[in-house]
């Protein structure tokens, strides 16, 4: 029961995941949650998201915007960036991963998530089957009291390690 909370992966920042190594490792569509993921809640887009939105564009990705707020909040995030968006996605849903990975013709082979909460970011991902990654949240102060009691929730699930390289062994030392 707990898998369905643990992420693939963790990093502290989206902003410091080496994605030009990811399009090595083969992966195509990128998911993106927005609040805290990407900006602070409710925070307009800024310089730092829209050149790295950009910068992914040009490594060759295809990018989508997957939240559950409403269109407006979507659209500004993707004017001017190319990306792709589905709003009002109700994650953990299933159906807005599915519908971001028809829109960017990939499959749950060759496309990542990434978000900042376990509750419904990194659950939905994995009952999508999408490869994930969870981020720390940009500024948790900005958390409204609805997150801030999930994220309470969230700490009964203990938050994996740093990835380590997959050459990393499970055997019992003899
Ligand atoms: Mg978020």
């Amino acid at each position: 029961m707990m898998r369905w909370f643990r992420p693939d992966r963790y990093f502290s920042s989206v902003y410091d995941i080496d994605f030009e190594a990811e399009y090595g490792t083969g992966f195509r569509g990128l998911i993106f949650d927005i609040d805290n993921t990407l900006v602070p809640q409710n925070a307009p887009i800024d310089d730092r998201a829209r050149d790295f939105l950009k910068d992914l564009h040009r490594i060759g990705f295809q990018v989508t915007l997957v939240s559950n707020n409403g269109i407006e909040r979507v659209e500004e995030f993707s004017r001017g960036t190319d990306a792709l968006w589905v709003h009002n996605a109700a994650k953990p849903s299933r159906k807005a991963y599915r519908r971001a990975m028809s829109l960017m013709h990939t499959d749950t082979e060759n496309t990542l998530f990434i978000g900042d909460q376990v509750l419904t970011d990194i659950f939905g991902a994995r009952r999508a089957h999408v490869p994930n990654i969870l981020v720390d949240p940009l500024d948790p102060e900005t958390d409204t009291k609805l997150i801030r009691f999930k994220r309470a929730l969230e700490k009964l699930f203990h938050r994996p390690p740093k990835s380590r390289p997959k050459k990393a062994s499970f055997r019992k030392k003899a």
